[in-house]
């Protein structure tokens, strides 16, 4: 793809899950129709992997290898003409370091897009819904917590059963209103203990649940990052 004045390329690191991709690019091209009018719609690259190939390397714990892929695919991407990065999964962003250092264009990091969200809406604390490798780990707390923001998690079995229904459902296209009650009963209680906001720090959880389904604002993490990377896509464009 050739790069042409005014809009830049975006490049989606995607296939994490699938599900969840797909309103990457519903999302993109929404919002520079919204922003520029008319028959405008987003420039981008879509590098699409083998989601069973990556959470096997998750379950394994071979972040490394799993960042190669990526990188290799982000490599694929910069080639393919994009102009700014994303990756499509808030918890791939363990290896977000690596996969920036395999190209020369940025990367729209996830967690920086969210936490601008969250600090714009003049909270300070949050509770975090995502993967067991995103509400245990540090790699994205930290990013959070580096904004100035205090991070809570829910409890062991409340982690286990968000964990399950992000990749024995929502990753495979299924949607249960029984796991909507269940979520809806897990921020209840990350509001009893102080959440101002709940970041829905999994690309697929706004499939599951939105703002109705909480009592404080809600912060939806595909739709906060496809946001960040079309307003830097559109950077110095007028309106249309
Ligand atoms: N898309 C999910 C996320 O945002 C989970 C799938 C994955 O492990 O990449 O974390």
């Amino acid at each position: 793809m050739t790069a042409v004045a005014g809009q830049r390329v975006i490049g989606m690191l995607g296939g994490m899950s699938w599900e969840s991709s797909a309103q990457y690019y519903r999302l993109a091209n929404e919002l520079v129709r919204e922003r520029l009018g008319g028959l405008h719609s987003a420039r981008c690259v879509l590098a699409s992997l083998d989601f069973a190939e990556v959470e096997r390397l998750q379950v394994a714990g071979e972040w490394a290898q799993a960042g190669d892929l990526l990188a290799e695919a982000a490599r694929g991407l910069e080639a393919a003409g994009a102009e700014l990065l994303l990756i499509c999964t808030n918890t791939m962003h363990k290896v977000a370091d690596q996969v920036q250092a395999a190209v020369g264009i940025p990367l729209v990091h996830l967690a920086d897009a969210t936490a601008a969200a969250v600090t714009a809406a003049g909270l300070d604390t949050v509770g975090l819904l995502g993967t067991a490798f995103t509400m245990e780990q540090d790699f994205y707390r930290d990013r959070l917590a580096g904004h100035g923001l205090r991070v809570l998690v829910p409890p062991a079995d409340d982690r286990a059963e968000v964990h399950r229904v992000i990749y024995d459902e929502l990753c495979l296209g299924v949607v249960r209103e029984e796991s909507r009650e269940a979520y809806r009963g897990v921020i209840r209680r990350l509001v009893d203990a102080g959440a101002q906001g709940v970041v829905l720090g999994c690309t697929e959880i706004e499939l599951l649940v939105c703002a109705a389904d909480s009592p404080v604002p809600v912060f939806p993490t595909t739709r906060l990052h496809v946001e960040a990377a079309v307003t830097a896509a559109l950077a110095g464009q007028p309106a249309g």
